[in-house]
């Protein structure tokens, strides 16, 4: 068993404090960067915050709901990012993830400033209707402050949020702005049949799985955590089974053969050596209202207990400081793939880097979220699903030069090739090959900043080193700064 640490309560609770984390993990990097003060603090800083109140009737009464929207950086526009609903959501918190927003998109080559929003709502405890009237009259909030719209701000899914708030926040949007040509543009994760992208859902978890995949293959990086190569047969456990984590789970079982020996909620954790289909768990949890009880796995009642079950991979995916100095001793992987915002505190990275563990840092792992909404973004301001209007011409061409070559190849071969070729690409694989490729290329800047440059100890430096470099460029490209 590892040695107890001794933590005193006001180093914990600075360590948890999220948005002076983000702040101390900027500075990190800052520091080894060459890049005046100035453009430093500007870069830095967030540029706007939104804030209200409002009434809204319920079967139960009248409640009052606050709701904010952070605009972190105006360097590129639109800005983007999340809106949550949680019960917990404040001020800072959405500060903070604003500015991860900023990173995350120059990480991605995304060209958004960085915004975030909530409302402090718990949305299990509230029927549809009410979370319908909160969602629309919070979009008529940020409406009339010129906090959201296709050109300025613009809202996607995040915690306790998904296409169905989305939906709502579009329709709002129409119907204060009915002429506008591009409204479907407003907000980002919508339901396909409303403007939506395929693909958008899972795109967060999915990135996950490519990040995972990336870090799997690089020789110097499963040095570093002493891993063999592949993810087939390694075992992975999962914290929090929502959008993202459902969606990393079911991907990393069902493509790469990964054993997914735990998983959590808000109520619970479930582990099995042998591992747990992440189908199953869900069908259970549709008919039980909870994954706690799935046959033959054990169940714990902490959700932080999925957390320190013994696996190669670890992937908490549900709310920040969830490894702290409290448990990071207990954390057992190889492998910490953040797919959640802010899920480790300084502190506790601290205690899993001594023991080498590999960190793919939330800037850049969990980017494939906004990476996709930039390709939904395009396609409602184009008003044309991709690949519409070269499809029939590439078809065409192909089917020439197969014509062309018939006889100069075996008719196996023929046929293979004919049906790998003529197969018209849709906007799904266009989309995932867009985000394959934005993620690799991601993680191949990080990486070589991590292992190559002598002041970078850490990939999560390394990360935020990428994005302040990239959002620095586009500021001296402006010509005022340095
Ligand atoms: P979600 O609401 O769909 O899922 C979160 C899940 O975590 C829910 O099922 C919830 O019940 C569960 N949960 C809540 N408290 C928990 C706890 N203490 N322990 C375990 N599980 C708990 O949200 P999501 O969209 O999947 O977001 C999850 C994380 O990923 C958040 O940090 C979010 O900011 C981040 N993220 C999401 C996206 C996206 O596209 N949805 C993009 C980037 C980052």
């Amino acid at each position: 068993m590892a040695a107890k640490r001794k933590v005193s309560t006001k180093a914990a609770q600075e360590d948890l404090n999220f948005r002076n984390i983000v702040s101390a993990q900027f500075d990190n990097a800052a520091a080894t960067l060459d890049i005046p003060r100035t453009l430093l603090a500007q870069i830095k800083v967030c540029n706007n915050l939104f804030y209200c109140q409002f009434p809204v009737k319920t079967k139960q009464g009248l409640m009052v709901v606050e709701g904010w929207r952070a605009e972190h950086s105006h360097h590129k526009k639109p800005l983007k990012g999340g809106i949550r609903y949680d019960e917990h959501v404040n001020a800072d918190e959405v500060v903070a993830l604003a500015a991860l927003m900023t990173y995350k998109c120059a990480i991605v080559n995304v060209p958004f400033g960085g915004s975030k929003g909530g409302v402090r709502i718990n949305p299990r405890a509230h029927s549809e209707d009410t979370l319908q009237r909160v969602t629309r009259r919070f979009t008529f909030e940020l409406a009339s402050k010129n906090f959201i719209g296709p050109g300025v701000n613009v809202p996607a899914p995040d915690m306790g949020t998904g296409e169905r708030e989305m939906a709502w926040m579009a329709d709002a949007f129409s119907a204060l702005t009915p002429t506008g040509i591009d409204n479907l543009a407003c907000v980002t994760g919508k339901p396909v049949s409303q403007g939506g992208i395929r693909g958008r859902t899972e795109a967060t978890g999915r990135g996950v799985q490519y990040g995972i995949r990336e870090a799997m293959a690089d020789k110097q990086a499963l040095k570093y955590m002493g891993m063999s190569p592949g993810l087939a047969g390694k075992k992975v456990s999962v914290q929090g089974f929502g959008n993202v984590g459902y969606h990393a789970a079911t991907l990393l079982h069902d493509d790469d053969d990964c054993v997914i020996v735990g998983l959590s909620e808000w109520d619970g954790s479930i582990y099995n050596a042998k591992g747990l289909n992440p189908h199953e768990v869900h069908e259970w949890r549709l008919e039980k209202g909870t994954i706690t009880g799935f046959p033959g796995a054990k169940t714990f009642k902490s959700p932080l207990a999925a957390l320190e079950f013994p696996c190669d991979i670890l992937v908490p995916a549900a709310l920040e400081n969830q490894i702290t100095m409290a448990n990071a001793d207990k954390v057992k992987c190889r492998l910490l793939a953040e797919a959640a915002n802010g899920p480790t505190t300084p502190g506790a990275e601290k205690i899993l880097l001594s023991k080498n563990v590999y960190i793919l840092p939330d800037i850049y792992l969990n980017a494939g979220g906004v990476a996709v909404s930039y390709f939904e973004w395009t396609k409602n301001l184009t008003h044309m699903r991709f690949g519409r209007m070269e499809k029939r011409l590439n078809e065409l061409d192909k089917r020439m030069l197969l014509d062309g070559i018939e006889n100069l190849i075996d008719r196996k071969f023929e046929e293979r090739l004919r049906a790998q070729l003529t197969h018209s690409i849709d906007e799904l694989e266009l989309v995932r090959s867009g985000l394959e490729d934005t993620m690799c290329t991601a993680y191949q800047e990080i990486r070589e900043i991590f292992f190559r440059r002598r002041k970078v100890h850490d990939m999560r430096t390394a990360a935020f080193a990428c994005a302040i470099e990239k959002v620095a460029a586009s500021y001296r490209a402006l010509g005022i700064f340095p």
